[in-house]
């Protein structure tokens, strides 16, 4: 079969693959003159730095079979990602750990001992917490939130904790213990050559042909046997019903000759500060060693059409929405919707992976059969 994916993200590259490993000729048009969406990496020419072009990317997962995946690829160097956070003329540890306790509150705790006065700084009122505030205050209590994520979070999303749901809070942990690993999976690591290199090798394959700097069309869709879509859903529908709405990033890059801030990622937590973190990219790739250095100071906005979309916003005015065009996706045939942007999610990197190996497999299982979504977006 002929099966054109859209987007040499991710979720193009390893659905692609797969199909081309069990026969198909894939077709990959990509509208960006590179491949890898928005883990795209480049060394940046002055320095040598692997620079993350859209931000800060870090792998980590507790999927063995993504995990294998990606290291049949690309080597990946041991990597944690050691957040701080700045905040009422202070750095901070992140996620939230004892010693970020003892030291906000002036303390020498034992876990034990935060344990029960985090529980009596927290809203314990709150049984079923739904939104974003009612999470920090139920887990936190309302110090940690206003020193550490309201303002943060007013910076990142443009709309009150309040309005948003629990869920994106739930990503990152509360520890009594002093591991300060952003994450709790058991695979965490970097790419050494940067991700790009890696989307480049599972498209090197004789069977997929990619074509960058190219605009997909609806009508160029029936020239092939099956559509695998990775843009925006609407984009899908020429935006008819409206735009789902995205927060787009702006990165004001920067140089400095030395070591800048110490670290990868320094959130800033106040609201007065207009910029959510600076990255450092250099530490990103602490097996380099490099005198210069590149960063990043990230602003978040709402996204405009010409904007590159980020993160989803899925509130209540975009769910409605996203549910209008997802009863429209149902009834269309020969194309799955897949990705992020296809699927109007905010998806790791590993469950992309997840969700592309998946994918591909219901094809190779159900042909025609494969479902419009193979993940639902609702
Ligand atoms: N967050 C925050 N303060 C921080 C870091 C994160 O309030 O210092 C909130 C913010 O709302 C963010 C969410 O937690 O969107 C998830 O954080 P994560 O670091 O996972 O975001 P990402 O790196 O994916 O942008």
């Amino acid at each position: 079969m002929h099966i054109l994916l859209v987007g040499a993200g991710l979720s193009g590259a390893v659905i692609g693959r797969k199909l081309a490993e069990a026969g198909h000729q894939i077709t990959i048009m990509e509208s960006r003159d590179h491949v890898a969406g928005n883990c795209h990496t480049t060394r940046d020419a002055d320095t040598g730095v692997m620079v993350h072009v859209y931000g800060p990317h870090i792998f980590h997962t507790d999927d063995e079979e993504v995990w294998n995946y990606v290291n049949s690829f690309e080597t990946f160097i041991p990597y944690k990602n050691r957040v701080k956070t700045t905040s009422k003329g202070q750095v901070f540890s992140l996620p939230i750990n004892l010693h970020t306790i003892n030291q906000f509150y002036g303390k020498t705790l034992r876990p034990d001992e935060a344990k029960a006065f985090i529980e009596e700084q927290a809203d314990t009122s709150i049984e079923d917490p739904q939104t974003f505030e009612e999470q920090a205050q139920r887990f936190v209590g309302n110090d940690l939130y206003e020193a550490f994520f309201k303002g943060y979070t007013i910076k990142q999303w443009g709309v009150q904790p309040s309005e948003l749901p629990a869920s994106i809070l739930k990503r990152l942990p509360v520890r009594f213990n002093y591991d300060d690993n952003y994450f709790f999976h058991q695979f965490q690591g970097m790419p050494e050559n940067g991700y790009t290199a890696m989307v480049e090798r599972i498209l090197d394959h004789p069977q997929i042909t990619v074509h960058l700097n190219t605009r997909f069309s609806r009508d160029q869709a029936g020239d092939y046997d099956h559509v695998f879509y990775a843009g925006p859903l609407d984009g899908w529908f020429d935006y008819e019903l409206g735009r789902l709405g995205y927060r787009t990033l702006d990165f004001e890059q920067f140089s400095y000759d030395g070591d800048y801030q110490g670290c990868a990622v320094m959130n800033y937590g106040e609201e007065s500060v207009p910029y959510t973190r600076i990255t450092e990219h250099k530490h990103f790739s602490p097996w380099e060693s490099h005198e210069g250095s590149v960063l990043y100071r990230e602003f978040s906005r709402l996204a405009e059409p010409e904007d590159i979309p980020y993160y989803p916003i899925r509130q209540v005015d975009e769910k409605a929405l996203l549910a209008d065009y997802v009863a429209r996706a149902e009834a269309e045939t020969g194309v799955t919707f897949v990705g992020r942007l296809g699927t109007y999610r905010y998806l790791d990197m590993d469950v992309t992976i997840r969700e592309a190996l998946d994918t591909a497999e219901a094809y190779l299982d159900k042909g025609a059969d494969i479902p419009v979504f193979v993940k639902a977006p609702l």
